[in-house]
């Protein structure tokens, strides 16, 4: 079985408002909340990898030390399983924007429970909730 391994960021602005982006029209789970990131490159590390992909797909600039690894989620979708691990940012410059044209919304921990996501992102806004709730 095909393993990828995608990288992704609770990116949480000062009123604990939580950043997610929507995936494209025609693209695999079109139209749902997701939290940003992509895959990782062969040799990369995690935290270089996300540092990355928030630049090319937010234009926000991050630092390694920035992100604090949250959880991870092991999911089986037909054809391919999904290794997703999830880090929280606080710290980040510039404003977010969607450099590939995808909406962005910031929302509070209950309404990203009531967005519809894909399957993998799911559990991992249960420990988004928990660690939000302890800091
Ligand atoms: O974003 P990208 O399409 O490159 O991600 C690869 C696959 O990982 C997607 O087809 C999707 O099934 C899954 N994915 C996910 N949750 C995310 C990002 C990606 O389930 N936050």
């Amino acid at each position: 079985m095909k393993v990828v391994t995608v990288v992704a960021a609770a990116i949480i602005d000062a009123e604990d408002q939580i950043l997610v982006t929507q995936r494209a029209p025609g693209a695999a789970l079109a139209g749902l909340w997701e939290f940003p990131g992509g895959k990782i490159e062969p040799g990369e590390t995690p935290e270089a990898a996300l540092v990355r992909e928030l630049r090319e797909e937010l234009d926000i600039a991050v630092t390694p030390e920035a992100l604090a690894p949250l959880g991870f989620v092991s999911h089986a979708y037909s054809g391919f399983h999904l290794v997703l691990l999830l880090y929280l940012c606080r710290d980040w410059a510039g404003t977010p924007r969607g450099m590939e044209g995808q909406p962005l919304r910031r929302v509070t921990i209950d309404t990203l429970a009531g967005l519809p996501m894909p399957p993998a992102d799911l559990p991992l806004v249960g420990t988004l909730r928990a660690r939000l709730k302890t800091s």
